[in-house]
């Protein structure tokens, strides 16, 4: 009997596995034999290369993107009670960073097709406290850009974009990162630029680039990472209290080789969605990712949905139902409302929210990468068509 799984594949397909190649080791060997282990030159170019990439003036690396959204908030001057205005389904680092402020995160409900926040379900939020909006581009989907800019503008909001999936995307002809007040990058290890830790700000302001520069090392004035080279001085001066944020010659020499094929990456990733979605797109039980046509997904995540009414099973089975037949599956996001420390710091509830709920019911995360193999792609087609006929309604 069909088991479900097709023979002579990977024996466990891992929901995620970074592209590394010959390029980015001998690029981090390279930096050992140098002698320059922390910021340094290669830092410096990784900046350049991701300014020129993104169309941004400015690239500020750091050594998260958590790390990268706190700076951009202490560019525009956050301060203890302002309010931020995030979507409800992120990751925790989007929201988390305003505590660092003593500001208040507050959730706006998001679209059922595409899972982001719009100027619509964020403007009823805004309060006369209200300073930032945090627009998440979910999976790698770039948000309703022009529409959010124009709401910030008339409500004198800065908008960060918190763009942790989103390397590359394009919104109307604009790479992600190249238009907008800021714009916030990571490069952890799963995601679309894989740099082990990493991040990046992009901004078209010159002041909030020179302050974020000489906020991630100490606060110190600029040029102090190059004390200890030749022609460097060892005089500095600090001129506030900042943060150890800086990236390493190590990350960026990982950082430059991914640079150089971030659009191949993503041209693999997009086949192996498009191969999903072919799959996928006329099975009841499934609902396959939308993504509107004024823009190109970096298709960081393939986020499935199912259809409950016609399956006798929850997605919490179906993801165990898959990993028992060798898929990795995961979650994004568990939304932010039902988290404990934002359930109880600000008396969020799950009722506010019925289309996140009706999302967060739904949703599985399937594995999609580069190095990905077609018969893996096909394995992981099959056990779900398996699962679906099986658990039918
Ligand atoms: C991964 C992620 C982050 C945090 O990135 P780090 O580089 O790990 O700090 C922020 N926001 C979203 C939406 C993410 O997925």
């Amino acid at each position: 009997m069909n088991s479900g799984r097709l023979k002579g594949v990977s024996l466990y397909i891992p929901f995620h596995k970074p592209y590394i190649t010959e390029e980015e080791i001998c690029g981090v060997v390279d930096s050992l034999r140098s002698g320059w282990l922390t910021m340094g030159p290669k830092t410096l170019r990784f900046e350049e290369a991701f300014a020129r990439y993104t169309g941004a003036a400015h690239a500020v690396s750091v050594n998260s993107c958590t790390a990268a959204l706190h700076m951009a908030l202490k560019a525009i001057g956050l301060a203890e009670g302002d309010e931020a205005i995030v979507p409800a389904v992120t990751f925790t680092a989007t929201a988390e960073v305003l505590s660092y402020f003593k500001a208040v995160p507050v959730f706006a409900e998001v679209e059922a097709r595409t899972h982001n926040m719009n100027a619509l379900n964020l403007e009823r939020h805004i309060t006369p406290r209200t300073r930032a909006i945090l627009p998440v581009h979910f999976a790698g989907q770039p948000c309703d850009m022009d529409e959010i800019r124009e709401l910030a503008r008339r409500y004198r909001l800065f908008v960060i974009e918190d763009a942790a999936h989103s390397l590359p995307a394009v919104y109307r002809e604009n790479r992600i990162g190249g238009t907008g007040d800021m714009t916030c990058f990571s490069f952890y290890a799963t995601k679309t630029l894989a740099a082990g830790e990493g991040g990046m700000v992009t901004t078209g302001n010159p002041e909030w680039a020179g302050r974020m520069r000489t906020l991630r090392l100490h606060g110190i004035s600029n040029d102090a990472w190059k004390r200890y080279s030749r022609g460097g001085s060892w005089y500095y001066e600090v001129m506030e209290p900042g943060w150890k944020y800086n990236m390493t010659d190590i990350q960026a020499a990982l950082g430059l080789a991914q640079l150089g094929k971030v659009d191949w990456m993503r041209d693999m990733r997009a086949e192996i969605a498009g191969r999903y979605t072919d799959a996928f797109r006329h099975d009841e039980e499934l609902i396959v990712p939308y993504v509107k046509p004024d823009r190109e997904s970096a298709w960081h995540l393939y986020v499935l949905k199912l259809n409950l009414d016609m399956l006798r099973i929850g997605r919490d089975r179906f993801i165990s139902e898959m990993e028992e037949r060798g898929v990795g599956a995961s979650v994004h996001f568990i939304p932010l409302y039902r988290q404990p420390y934002y359930r109880d710091a600000y008396g969020c509830q799950a009722k506010d929210y019925p289309v996140s709920e009706w999302i967060y019911e739904r949703v599985l995360s399937l594995p999609i990468y580069p190095g990905m193999m077609r018969e893996d792609v096909d394995a992981v087609i099959e056990v779900i068509k398996y699962l679906i006929k099986k658990f039918r309604r």
